[in-house]
């Protein structure tokens, strides 16, 4: 039998220029940057926790210069760009509009959530400081979550980096789906409005010290949880001692087959991504 893909691909990966709409603060430690442009009619709007690279300029850059290639080629393109090499971080796409529903302009605008982690942090320092009409890249990678389709149910478990991605896989759920969520935030105030199916529990953690770890309540609160029975799926994303430490629990403890998990480090302490 085929093996399953890790990945949802997008079939013509599209690398385009976007231009920022708006942005506002939504919750204490979120930006949302509302990005449109006439390029973005060619994005092919996948759902879930559609992913992106995204290009903005670094500070002292002139222009934006952008790779051209949409294949696994663009890395070594943009590794060879030289000075000219803008800045480049993944981020979801929180929520696409279609021209049609638009809320700032005439074409589809897609909005980023943005965790504000720090000025010194460039992408965080940029999505802070936006104003509209700033240029930026967006190269669509497609989506993690992919699912086996013989599980019971499915478990769901990131901090605040992961928000925007596993909110975008309850909305694009199938409305029978089962299983637990777990969203580990900084701030009481930064849960977001759920779209979510009704089988689905969701559970906000708030990190209430200030000097814990990112993604230590939620191991903690999944290893303690009493999870459903049968054959789950697990998507597990954020800081990488949170999706590897999980990932861990669940095989050794919890009888999960390694192939019934995505996990991601969204990011990692003390290292900016590459
Ligand atoms: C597939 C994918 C999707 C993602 N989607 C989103 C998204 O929608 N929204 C979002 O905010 N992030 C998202 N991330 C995470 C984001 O790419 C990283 O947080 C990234 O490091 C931010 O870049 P930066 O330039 O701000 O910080 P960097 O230059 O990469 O890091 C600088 C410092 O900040 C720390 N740092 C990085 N991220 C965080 C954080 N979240 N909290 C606290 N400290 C941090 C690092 O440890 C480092 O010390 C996603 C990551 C992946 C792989």
């Amino acid at each position: 039998m085929a093996k399953r893909s890790k990945y949802v691909k997008p079939e013509e990966p599209t690398l385009l220029r976007a231009h920022v709409l708006a942005s506002k603060q939504v919750s204490p430690n979120f930006v949302r940057v509302t990005v449109g442009g006439e390029e973005l009619s060619s994005f092919t709007a996948m759902g879930f926790d559609q992913w992106f690279r995204l290009f903005v300029k670094k500070p002292g850059q002139a222009e934006l210069r952008l790779p051209t290639q949409t294949s696994l080629l663009w890395y070594a393109q943009y590794l060879m760009m030289g000075a000219e090499k803008p800045l480049c971080r993944n981020f979801t796409v929180r929520e696409y509009r279609s021209a049609e529903a638009a809320l700032h302009g005439a074409g589809p605008e897609i909005d980023i959530d943005f965790v504000s982690h720090g000025d010194a942090s460039p992408a965080s320092a940029w999505a802070n400081s936006v104003s509209p009409g700033d240029e930026l890249g967006m190269l669509d990678e497609g989506l993690i979550y992919n699912p086996e389709p013989a599980a019971d149910w499915q478990l769901f478990v990131g901090d605040e980096s992961a928000l925007p991605a596993i909110l975008g896989i309850l909305r694009s759920a199938d409305r029978g789906l089962r299983g637990e969520a777990f969203i580990e935030i900084p701030h009481a105030d930064d849960a977001q409005e759920v779209d979510a199916p009704e089988g689905v529990n969701l559970h906000w953690l708030v990190r209430t010290d200030s000097h814990a770890r990112a993604g230590k309540l939620a191991l903690d609160a999944v290893t303690a949880a009493t999870l459903p029975t049968g054959r789950g799926y697990a998507f597990l994303a954020g800081e990488k001692d949170l999706a590897t430490g999980l990932r861990r629990l669940l095989v050794n403890e919890r009888g999960f087959a390694k192939e019934d998990i995505s996990f991601t480090g969204f990011w990692r302490f003390g290292k900016a991504q590459g």
